[in-house]
This record gives C-alpha cells, structure tokens and sequence, in this order.
C-alpha cells in the first residue's frame, strides 16, 4: 500500500510536558498502518497567547502512513483524548495537556472544514518550522515555498532545545 510521508505537531504545556510529549511519539508509533521515522529534540517554547500560562514543551514527529489525513486526524484527536482522561478526569473541561496537530501530509494540499494541510498557522510559530527543520533540513513546504526562508521570516520567540 502506498505510504505518505507525514509530520506531527507535538505541544503540550500541562502536567509533566516532558513525558507526555515522549509518551505522545511513542502513541504515535502505534497508530495502525503508521510508524514514526524520526522526531525531532524537545524544545521549551513560550506560549504564544495572550492567556497566562506555562511555557510549551514542543516537537515535531515525522510518520510513514498508509491513513488518509482524515482518519490521521482522528487517530491523532484518540490520542489527545487519552491523555486527558489519563491525567486527571477532574481536568475534562481545562485546558489541553497534549496537542497534535497535521503540519504535513506528503505533498498534499488540503482544505477542508476539519482540517488544513500545510497547518494553517505553521509559517507564524518557530516551535514548529525549527523542529521540522531539525529532521526534514531545507525542504519545500507545498504552497508556502522555503522551510529556511520561513523560518527566517518567522516571529521570534524565545526558545530552547530540552537536553535529552
Ligand atoms: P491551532 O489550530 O491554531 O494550532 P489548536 O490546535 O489549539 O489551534 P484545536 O482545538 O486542537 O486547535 O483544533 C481545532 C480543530 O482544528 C480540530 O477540530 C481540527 O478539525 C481542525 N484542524 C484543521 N487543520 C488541522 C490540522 N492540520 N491538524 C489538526 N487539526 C486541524
Ligand atoms: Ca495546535
Ligand atoms: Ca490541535
């Protein structure tokens, strides 16, 4: 069977961020008809947002799948709901300890209502173009050109690589 080339978004800033994000790409490694193929180191990234909260512990995945993006995403969506429900189910309604999110899907181009490939905010979050950057190096991102000239355009925000 045909098998696309995919990159994950890891993110959570909830818990204990470290375990969860390496728990999370071991959960990835399990999704049927998928394996992970490479990941890339841990970064601690602040938080985009105008909410107090946390600093983000952040990483990008890459996975070799026969799943169509839709059914990735839904596989993707069981694993966020796991670790809510793990952690503590007094923190149903909290905000998310764990986000995953489709960067890539092969070559693709997708925009439909559940779900837009190349992530729609990708270009604007470092957290997620250096990572990538980590394992992918330069590559062409469909639509949006230069993983380094994004990346060089990008925001700046303050983030570290997490010694493994
Ligand atoms: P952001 O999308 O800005 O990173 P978020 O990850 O916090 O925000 P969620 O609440 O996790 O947002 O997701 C909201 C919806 O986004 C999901 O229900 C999903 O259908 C949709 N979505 C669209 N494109 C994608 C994608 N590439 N990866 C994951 N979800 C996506
Ligand atoms: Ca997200
Ligand atoms: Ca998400």
């Amino acid at each position: 069977m045909d098998r696309a080339l995919a990159f994950v978004g890891i993110g959570s800033n909830q818990g204990d961020p470290v375990s969860i994000v390496r728990e999370a790409i071991t959960c990835l490694d399990h999704i049927p008809d998928s394996e992970v193929t490479k990941y890339s180191p841990l970064y601690q990234s602040e938080p985009v947002s105008d909410i107090p909260q946390d600093d983000y512990v952040n990483a990008v995945a890459g996975i070799k799948t026969s799943l169509p993006p839709a059914t990735l995403l839904l596989e993707l969506q069981s694993i966020e709901d796991a670790f809510y429900r793990r952690r503590d189910p007094a923190l149903k309604w909290a905000p998310r300890t764990l986000d995953l999110d489709i960067v890539l899907y092969g070559n693709q181009m997708i925009d439909d209502n559940h779900l837009t490939v190349p992530h729609r905010e990708m270009a604007n979050r470092l957290f997620v173009l250096q990572p990538l950057l980590d394992i992918t190096g330069d590559i062409n991102i469909p639509g949006l050109g230069s993983l380094q000239a994004l990346i060089d355009r990008a925001p700046t925000i303050e983030m570290s690589k997490i010694d493994a």
